[in-house]
């Protein structure tokens, strides 16, 4: 990988993980009510945290310190 700042092939990656599983366990506990009622509520908070982790990939340019997506 070559960085697009300076050019140089002299970078690493790194990894960043993202999670956002209250929103999203909240949101999908809403849908739950609103289809199945209390029932659809509790299972939707159950149901939190399944995939709701993202990677990122990111490249560190050692040359010049820049960051920049894959
Ligand atoms: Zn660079």
């Amino acid at each position: 990988m070559r960085c697009p700042s300076c050019g140089s092939d002299n970078c690493h990656i790194i990894e960043e993980v993202e999670s956002r599983q209250k929103g999203f366990g909240f949101f999908k506990g809403c849908c739950g009510y609103l289809i199945l009622g209390p029932i659809g509520w509790l299972c939707g908070l159950c149901g939190m945290g399944e995939s709701h982790t993202s990677k990122k990939a990111f490249w560190i340019c050692n040359h010049c310190g820049r960051k920049f997506r894959v």
